[in-house]
C-alpha cells in the first residue's frame, strides 16, 4: 500500500502532532490513493478542537466558514486544506441536517458517522491505515455499503442515496444487497433535500461513466427526482426502430453521449415526452407526434424546479426540440444549418442524434450513424473553406444596397436573398457579382 501524502500536507500534519494532537487522511483522497487513482483534494481529521487547530495554526491563513461544522480550511504552500476536528452527529430531524454537532477526540467515534466504508478509512504515517469497517475489502471488490445499519443511514440524510448512486457512475462501484435495499426503502425522502444539492449531485452522476447501468438499476431513484421520468419506464415504442422501452432508451442514450452536463441532461430528456405523445396507427405502429417540442418544454420545467443554471435549461431546451431534425449529407444543408444553429450548438446537437441513434435497433442505426457522420465531413469542409454562412460574411452590406437605390425597407430582404444565392451555390460571395445577381433580380422585377 502506497499513500502519497504532498509535502504541503505533511507540513500541516508535523504542525499539529508537534502540538501534541493526531491527524489523520480521511475520505475521498484516501479512497481514491488505495484504489491507485491521483488524490486531489486532501481531507484531514484531527482530535484537535477548531480553537486548537488555530493555536497551532496562528502563522497561517485560515478560512472559517465551516467552521460551526468542525472544519477550518488551512493553506499550505498556497492551497488550502480542509482539517475537520473529530466529531459525532446525533438525530437528523430533517433527512439532511444533523441537529447537533459534537466534537470527540474518537477517531473511532469519527469514522462511524462517515457514509459508507470505503470513506471511512483513515491514514497516517504514525498508525498506518485504520479500517474498523472493512473500507479497503469492500474498495478492493468495488463495493459500497453503509457504515452500520443501511435504513438508519438513509433515514437521517438521503444526500447518502446521491452519493451512491454518483460513486457507481463515476467510479465503477455497485451497491452491496442490504444498503441498496435501504435505498429503495428510502427514495421518498428524496425530497427533504435542497433542490440545488440535489441538481449538483445528479449533475455529476449522469456525467459519471457507467451511468447507463446505474440509472437501469436505479430507476426508482431517478424517477424520485424527476417524476416526469417515470411514464417512460417499461414503456414499449411498437416500433420496427426501437427495440427498448422508453427509459431503457433514455438510459442508453445519455450512456452513449459524450459526458457534458448539456448533453447528457438532453439526452435524459430527450423523449421523456414520448409517452404523453403516444398515437398508434392503423396498424398498431407508434408514433409520437410532437414529442420534440413537449419534451423541451418537460426538460425546462424540471431543471428549473431543480434550480440549474439559466444557460444549461435554455441550451438542454433547444437540444431535445431539435433532436429529431434531420439534415441531409450536403453542403448546401451543412450551410443551411451552421447559419440557422451556428457550428457550435450544431455539432452538439448531431452528437445527441449519434447517440440517440446508436440506442436504436441496429440496422436503422448504422444508417443513421452513417448519414450523420457525411453531414459532419460536410460541416468540417464548410468551416474548412472558410464558406459564407451568415450576413457578416457577406462581401455586401446595406450601404452597398443604397447604390442601387433599393427603398430602405427592402434592404434586409434583399441582403438575406444574397446570402440564400451564396449559400445554395447559386452567386458566389464577391461584392460585383452579388450587385449584379441583385440587379438582375430586380429589373425582372420578381416579387421580393
Ligand atoms: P469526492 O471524491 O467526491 O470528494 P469524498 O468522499 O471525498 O468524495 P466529500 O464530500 O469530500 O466526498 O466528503 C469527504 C468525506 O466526508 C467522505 O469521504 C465521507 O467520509 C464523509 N461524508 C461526506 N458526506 C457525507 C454524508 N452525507 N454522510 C456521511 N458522511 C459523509
Ligand atoms: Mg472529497
Amino acid at each position: 500500500m502506497k499513500i502519497d501524502l504532498p509535502a504541503r500536507v505533511l507540513a500541516l500534519i508535523g504542525e499539529l502532532e508537534g502540538a501534541g494532537y493526531h491527524a489523520y487522511l480521511v475520505g475521498g483522497a484516501l479512497r481514491d490513493q488505495l484504489s491507485g487513482i491521483p488524490a486531489q483534494d486532501f481531507d484531514l481529521a484531527t482530535d484537535a478542537a477548531p480553537d486548537e487547530m488555530r493555536r497551532v495554526f496562528e502563522n497561517r491563513r485560515i478560512l472559517d466558514h465551516g467552521e460551526k461544522h468542525g472544519t477550518l480550511c488551512v493553506f499550505s504552500e498556497g492551497a488550502p486544506v480542509e482539517i475537520t476536528t473529530f466529531r459525532t452527529e446525533s438525530a437528523y430531524s430533517d433527512a439532511r441536517h444533523p441537529d447537533a454537532v459534537t466534537f470527540t477526540r474518537s477517531l473511532e467515534a469519527d469514522l462511524a458517522r462517515r457514509d459508507f466504508t470505503v470513506n471511512a478509512m483513515a491514514y497516517s504515517k504514525r498508525t498506518g491505515l485504520i479500517d474498523p469497517y472493512g473500507g479497503k475489502a469492500d474498495l478492493k471488490r468495488k463495493r459500497l455499503r453503509c457504515v452500520g445499519d443501511p435504513d438508519r443511514r438513509f433515514s437521517e440524510d438521503a444526500l447518502r442515496i446521491l452519493r451512491a448512486l454518483r460513486f457507481c457512475a463515476v467510479r465503477g462501484f455497485s451497491v452491496e444487497e442490504r444498503t441498496k435495499r435501504a435505498i429503495f426503502d428510502h427514495v421518498d425522502a428524496l425530497e427533504h433535500l435542497a433542490r440545488e444539492r440535489v441538481f449538483s449531485e445528479l449533475e455529476q452522476t449522469l456525467c459519471g461513466k457507467e451511468i447507463c447501468r446505474v440509472l437501469i438499476e436505479f430507476a426508482p431513484v431517478f424517477c424520485a427526482l424527476i417524476p416526469e421520468l417515470f411514464a417512460s419506464v417499461g414503456f414499449e415504442q411498437h416500433s420496427p426502430y426501437h427495440c427498448y422501452p422508453v427509459y431503457t432508451h433514455i438510459a442508453r442514450t445519455v450512456g452513449e453521449v459524450r459526458a457534458t452536463p448539456e448533453l447528457r441532461f438532453a439526452a435524459l430528456f430527450h423523449d421523456v415526452a414520448k409517452p404523453a405523445c403516444f398515437r398508434p396507427d392503423a396498424t398498431g405502429r407508434g408514433h409520437f407526434p410532437g414529442h420534440a417540442e413537449r419534451g423541451a418544454q418537460i426538460a425546462k420545467q424540471a431543471l428549473s424546479s431543480l434550480r440549474a443554471p439559466r444557460a444549461l435549461i435554455d441550451r438542454v431546451g433547444d437540444l431535445v426540440r431539435d433532436h429529431d431534425e434531420k439534415f441531409k449529407p450536403d453542403l448546401i444543408s451543412a450551410r443551411r444549418a451552421i447559419a440557422r444553429y451556428g457550428k457550435e450548438y450544431l455539432l452538439d446537437l448531431l452528437e445527441l442524434e449519434r447517440a440517440d441513434a446508436l440506442a436504436h435497433e441496429q440496422k436503422s442505426a448504422l444508417e443513421k450513424r452513417a448519414r450523420l457522420a457525411a453531414f459532419i465531413a460536410c460541416i468540417e469542409e464548410v468551416c474548412e473553406n472558410g464558406d459564407c454562412v451568415s450576413l457578416k460574411d457577406l462581401a455586401i452590406n446595406g450601404e452597398d444596397l443604397l447604390s442601387l437605390s433599393v427603398p430602405s425597407e427592402q434592404i434586409g430582404r434583399l441582403l438575406e436573398r444574397a446570402l440564400d444565392a451564396v449559400i445554395e451555390g447559386r452567386a458566389n460571395n464577391r461584392k460585383e457579382e452579388l450587385l449584379a445577381y441583385l440587379e438582375r433580380d430586380l429589373k425582372t422585377g420578381e416579387d421580393l
